[in-house]
């Protein structure tokens, strides 16, 4: 008997190779089948008359088969049926390719129901592969369609089969919207939801389906998000850092802070001196020079006594860090420590040791400060950098080193003010969106494969200037599936087209001490050209280096082609950024237009969420949302603020989620979260 948790391959008629394909989609049981839902709908009432048909449109007919005219070779499988069909208005001929299994399922003056594009064959209209199902039998073509996300070697037919045959399951699935929730809200209920978008009968109801589901999603992301949130905000006993550490490093700088940066570090400072806990986002390109307001409210916690630690998603930047925070704090007198996973055993105690005993005063770090053995002795602000490479978990284990932390988080991939409150919470917001003086926008060209080795003479010139060059790839190794340059490959043909100077590798497969000696090589000037994958990504500082060389760009999102550009344009020398493609798709065409006509990340950070819609952006575990498979953060923003009310409301009435009511909510939250939230809950 089938069961919520049945594996697809129990299902009447699926064999273990279409199990396979199911699997490789992520769908693994009956249960996630059910949770398949039709990407759009198809309104097939309308039947239409065949002398009415139109070439090159596609029509519903119902017609009956006049003359069959079987396969002519019955043992060739490919042997083609041909029949011609008729109302009462006229014929048409019907073509099936494999002929010899679908002889059999058309008899002879029966009516059936076709659905296909009509096309001309000299006078002869035809309709070739159509849909089909005799009339009025159960599995009718007839009605609302439901049309799926396409499924390789599995057929729109075949799925709304096996919907079918799934859909006596739904009385096993329990309600999992309170049912406080579900009246406040007029919600229609999961069984009806189900029954609507898969085998709908009216617009109006599917609508209703639709909208429980996205609210049910949203809801469930909204409690989860919320329950780790808890007790985060309004913390009054904060520690309060009045310090004038700011103030001094501002003093000592070798440059002058642009008015954006002295407007965010003003914010900070007030929110540093009261005793609500700063709970701030500071957004700004990359290179706008946000690493030294973080130094200055650092520097501050010293003076007032008290640690503060900053975390970076790499160890290669984390070492960056403590190259510029040592050189910064010398004349102070502060020696800042770095902790990370692949540091010698001894030299991490004796690290430990000085956070607990609060001899380490600055703290630069990787996500190894997270451990459980790692304590401090009076911390009072820590600093997240790269804020979109962390989960929402892991900012809350770093501020819950200590009690009333002061929290900064910097980020380069700026994020609307909405999105912001989904990622962040109530958090304040400063914004860098000047570049400092001098600094020069990086030109950004587009060019197809034919212009690759132009772009190759023009980088051999800025090498022989002395400058640097990356090319970056989309895959580390050459693919059957996958038409695109591979690092490795490039790197071979690289080195021969740049004979005489010192080419390498770097791409996220290799270990990661091979990988931080190939970096380091490139930041100290040993290499000149460093082929790579998005690994450089967030990464290193590299002022010399000044061209930057992007193949398939196609392949990456605007978010990622404007954070690689980063890489460059960091010094004062004119920086080119070149993107290779020969894609014409449309998507590709605009990302490449709005690159070459802005260096501006928050316009964008705009452009890239109209076209891909931020569903997508945030649309993964790795930022600590769940992935919503049903709702589109821009178009149900309103659904948004009503689960999100609606969250609170269970939260404020029942904490822990243990009330009855709610346990099914809860199983549901624990199941997206995964297990991160179950050790809280
Ligand atoms: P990001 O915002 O990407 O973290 P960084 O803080 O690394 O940027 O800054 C990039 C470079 O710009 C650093 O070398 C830094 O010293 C320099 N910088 C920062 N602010 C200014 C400024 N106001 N004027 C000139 N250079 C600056
Ligand atoms: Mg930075």
């Amino acid at each position: 008997m089938l069961e919520l948790f049945s594996s697809i391959g129990s299902i009447r008629g699926i064999g273990p190779k279409k199990e396979k394909i199911f699997n490789d989609q992520g769908l693994m049981t009956v249960e996630d089948l059910i949770n398949y839902f039709p990407r759009s709908y198809q309104d097939r009432r309308l039947i239409t008359r065949i002398s009415d048909l139109k070439p090159g449109e596609e029509a519903l007919i119902t017609a009956k088969v006049l003359i069959k005219k079987a396969p002519t070779n019955y043992y060739r499988k490919n042997s083609p049926l041909s029949l011609l069909v008729g109302d009462d208005t006229g014929a048409i001929e019907v073509v099936f390719f494999n002929g010899r299994f679908l002889s059999k399922l058309f008899d002879q003056n029966v009516e059936y129901t076709f659905y296909g594009k009509v096309s001309q064959n000299y006078a002869r209209f035809q309709m070739i592969h159509p849909e089909f199902s005799r009339t009025g039998a159960p599995d009718d073509i007839r009605g609302i369609i439901p049309i799926y996300p396409k499924i390789n070697g599995v057929s729109q037919k075949e799925i709304r089969r096996i919907e079918q045959e799934l859909s006596p399951l739904y009385d096993d699935i329990p309600e999992w919207i309170p049912d406080k929730v579900v009246k406040d809200y007029r919600l229609a209920d999961i069984k009806f939801a189900l029954s609507n978008l898969h085998f709908p009968t009216d617009g109006k109801k599917v609508l209703a389906a639709k909208f429980r589901m996205v609210f049910s999603e949203l809801l469930v992301m909204e409690t989860g998000l919320q329950f780790m949130r808890k007790g985060e905000q309004d913390i009054r006993d904060a520690i309060v850092i009045s310090g004038d550490g700011g103030e001094s490093l501002m003093k000592d700088l070798p440059f002058e802070l642009t008015d954006d940066q002295l407007k965010a570090w003003k914010s900070i400072r007030d929110d540093l001196e009261s005793n609500k806990r700063m709970n701030r986002l500071l957004q700004g390109d990359v290179g706008s020079g946000k690493t030294v307001i973080a130094e200055m409210a650092m520097l501050s916690a010293v003076r007032s006594g008290y640690q503060s630690v900053i975390m970076a998603p790499t160890e290669i930047l984390a070492k960056q860090h403590l190259e510029t925070f040592s050189r910064d704090f010398k004349k102070y007198g502060i020696t800042p420590k770095l902790l990370i996973s692949s540091m010698p055993a001894k030299e991490k105690k004796e690290i430990l040791q000085g956070l607990k005993d609060g001899s380490v005063e600055i703290l630069i770090a990787t996500h190894a400060v997270l451990q459980e053995n790692v304590k401090f002795d009076k911390l009072g602000l820590v600093v997240t950098d790269e804020q979109h490479r962390f989960g929402v978990n892991q900012r809350r284990k770093l501020s819950e080193k200590g009690e009333g932390v002061n929290v900064l988080v910097m980020t380069a991939t700026p994020i609307p003010r909405t999105l912001a409150v989904i990622l962040y919470g109530d958090l304040d917001s400063s914004q860098i969106r000047s570049m400092p003086k001098g600094r020069k926008p990086v030109k950004t060209t587009h060019t197809s494969s034919e212009g690759r080795e132009r772009v190759y003479e023009f980088a051999r010139g800025k090498i022989k200037d002395g400058r640097q060059i990356y090319v970056v790839a989309p895959l580390i190794d050459d693919s059957d599936s996958i038409d695109a340059h591979s690092a490795k490959k490039l790197f071979e043909e690289l080195k021969s087209k740049f004979k005489g100077f010192r080419v390498e590798l770097v791409h996220g497969a290799m270990k990661q001490d091979e990988k931080d000696l190939v970096m380091q090589n490139f930041s100290e000037g040993l290499v000149d050209v460093l082929v790579s994958t998005v690994v450089i990504e967030v990464g290193i500082n590299v002022p010399n280096a000044s061209v930057m060389i992007i193949e398939n760009a196609e392949r990456f999102g605007l978010a990622q082609l404007h954070q690689l550009r980063g890489r460059v344009g960091r010094g004062s020398e004119e920086s080119f950024c070149f993107l290779i493609s020969d894609s014409d798709s449309e998507v590709a065409v605009k990302r490449q237009e709005i690159m070459c006509s802005t260096n501006d990340g928050f316009e964008i950070a705009e452009r890239d969420m109209e076209l891909r819609g931020p569903g997508e952006i945030f649309g993964t575990k790795q930022h600590g949302i769940p992935e919503l498979i049903l709702s589109d953060l821009v178009k149900h923003i309103d659904v948004l603020e009503k689960a999100q009310i609606a969250a609170k409301g269970i939260l404020e009435r029942d904490p822990a989620l243990k009330d009855e009511e709610n346990r099914a909510l809860r199983a549901k939250v624990e199941n997206t979260f995964g297990e991160d939230l179950s050790l809280l809950l």
